[in-house]
């Protein structure tokens, strides 16, 4: 199959593929589609489902639904037009296990599907299912009357930049278990994996959680294969608006830093809930009861108990945590240690780490 593109590749495709490569007429006009799959290695050897794929979830971002949008703070515009589908096999529905992770997550999140609603489906289903999900009309084409190679009046489908989370585990997983071949699709241009494209200095795998919480996401639901094929696009979009930002600060422009990151914070939960509140709006409404999509509390006939879906990025009080956390957030993102120098009515500075800052780098906040 494909193999993934490394970091350079990586990170150079995805910002062509959002037009933050420079190069207007270099954009790649691509969908992202991030996939990942869970599987039942947690239950008890004796279960039916042991080491059996339980869920696949898929995200999209069709880059031209972004083309002529700013991605706004905290890049929500376009987080807001992410759309995921969530198949749960049929003999996988009601699964019950309290396994958690070492992180203390529950491991079975099936029913925690957070950004639409699930779709059961038999595993026999599914390799054809995924292969529709992977073959994407081109509208534009067939409304300009051009057709793919071939005898016939061949579609032509767009192309697909796939997005994985390790794509040694994600791969096996295609081939072995449902059983398609990316290559025989024919869509997929390349594939991108959010591991080595974010990995930094001896963090070669970092994982989903730690990105999310590098990028000030709450990690509500992990382990359900959509909630984890959204986030994981949402820390590549986020990851690649933030080295742009951060590439042209450094060359003196601070304009897309100021209105992307302001404060040079991100805040990626504030995308997150605004995805959901689009998701909300268009399939009317979201109950409070059972947190699925299309009724509202009111009508709602589900005996679930409430999701804790409303929590929040906890609010830092002080400014000087503010500039703290900065000072981390671009340490973690640069390597460098750096010392802020805040100019205000009450000059101060903020070393981090500290106290035996050394190989540190000067940095001016814009703070008026
Ligand atoms: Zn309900």
């Amino acid at each position: 199959m494909t193999p993934a593109l490394n970091q350079e590749s990586g990170r150079e495709t995805i910002a062509r593929s959002l037009n933050l490569g420079g190069v207007a007429h270099d954009r790649l006009d691509v969908v992202f589609v991030s996939l990942d799959v869970e599987s039942g290695g947690f239950l008890p050897k004796e279960h039916a489902c042991h080491r059996k794929l339980l869920e696949v979830g898929l995200s999209t971002l069709d880059t031209r639904e972004i083309r002529d949008i700013v991605p706004g703070e905290n890049g929500a515009a376009w987080v807001s037009k992410m759309r995921a589908t969530h198949y749960l096999m049929s003999d996988s529905v009601g699964i019950e296990s309290n396994r958690l992770d070492s992180r203390k997550r529950r491991l079975m999140a099936g029913d925690k599907f957070e950004f639409g609603n699930t779709t059961v489906i038999d595993r026999d289903g599914l390799a054809d299912a995924l292969a529709n999900d992977l073959q994407i009309l081109d509208p534009q084409a067939m409304e300009e009357g051009l057709y793919g190679d071939g005898d016939g009046k061949e579609p032509i489908y767009r192309r697909i930049i796939f997005v994985v989370q390790d794509w040694s585990q994600e791969e096996r997983y295609l081939r072995e278990s449902i059983g398609l071949d990316l290559d025989k699709l024919g869509t997929v241009m390349s594939v991108a994996d959010a591991q080595p494209i974010h990995s930094r200095f001896g963090d070669k795998k970092p994982g989903l959680a730690r990105l999310m919480a590098a990028y000030n996401c709450v990690s509500l639901h992990l382990h359900n294969g959509a909630n984890d094929a959204v986030y994981t696009l949402v820390v590549l979009v986020l990851g690649t608006l933030w080295r742009h930002a951060w590439d042209s600060q450094l060359q003196g422009d601070w304009s897309f830093m100021n209105a992307t990151f302001p404060l040079l914070r991100i805040r990626g939960e504030e995308a997150i809930l605004a995805l959901k509140e689009i998701l909300a709006a268009e399939m009317s409404g979201r109950c409070e009861q059972c947190a699925r999509y299309g009724h509202v509390e009111i009508d709602c006939t589900q005996e679930v108990a409430v999701s804790s879906h409303k929590d929040m990025v906890p609010i830092v009080a002080s400014i000087d945590n503010v500039w703290i956390e900065t000072a981390k957030k671009i340490q973690a993102h640069s390597g460098v240690r750096l010392v802020l120098r805040l100019r205000g009515q009450e000059e101060s500075v903020i070393r981090y780490p500290w106290p035996d800052t050394h190989q540190h780098r000067s940095f001016h906040s814009q703070r008026a």
